[in-house]
């Protein structure tokens, strides 16, 4: 692992389930902020997509196991986890390896709610999860026109690169 940058791509998507009553809905967390909203994750953590793929990036750019690989989703241990624990756990495997972050971008894929309004609240969550400058973390967030089930509002998508930079380079 000489390499003075690599680059990691992460990927989520959990399914929208209406919340309450017989609903399989979590409460809808992304970014590791909390939205009201009528509808949630359908997941064994918290389903937090957004750090999910933030947390798969940066696995995924020192070529270690996925988040999948190091927290499955039949461990009871991981039931209804804070994923704060997996992003932190990937920023401590990426720092082992020799490397820090030099920034990352993700992309949220919701039809709702609007995610303007929480975006610089889960930069700063995710900032302080990999203990970099805010103005290291970006964030997008995007609809998917009506189409297809992210457009039905039966899912939210996301995806995420990030570039390490070697801590000698
Ligand atoms: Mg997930």
């Amino acid at each position: 692992m000489t390499l003075p940058y690599r680059i990691g791509h992460g990927y989520d998507l959990h399914r929208l389930e209406p919340i309450g009553e017989g609903g399989l809905g979590r409460p809808l967390v992304l970014g590791g902020v909390e939205i009201e909203h009528d509808r949630g994750p359908v997941a064994h953590s918290d389903g937090d997509a957004l750090l999910h793929a933030v947390t798969d990036a940066l696995l995924g750019a020192i070529a270690a196991p996925d988040i999948g690989q190091l927290f499955p989703d039949d461990d009871p241990r991981n039931e209804s986890e804070d994923s704060k624990v997996f992003l932190e756990a990937a920023a401590q495997a990426v720092h082992a390896a020799g490397y820090r972050v030099g920034n990352l971008d993700a992309t949220v894929i919701c039809e709702r709610p609007k995610l303007s309004p929480f975006k610089d609240l889960m930069r700063a969550n995710i900032a302080a999860g990999l203990g970099v400058e805010v103005g290291c973390v970006n964030l997008k967030g995007k609809t998917h026109e009506q189409v297809d089930a992210v457009g039905r509002n039966e899912a939210v998508e996301v995806h995420c690169v990030v570039l390490l930079v070697r801590d000698d380079a």
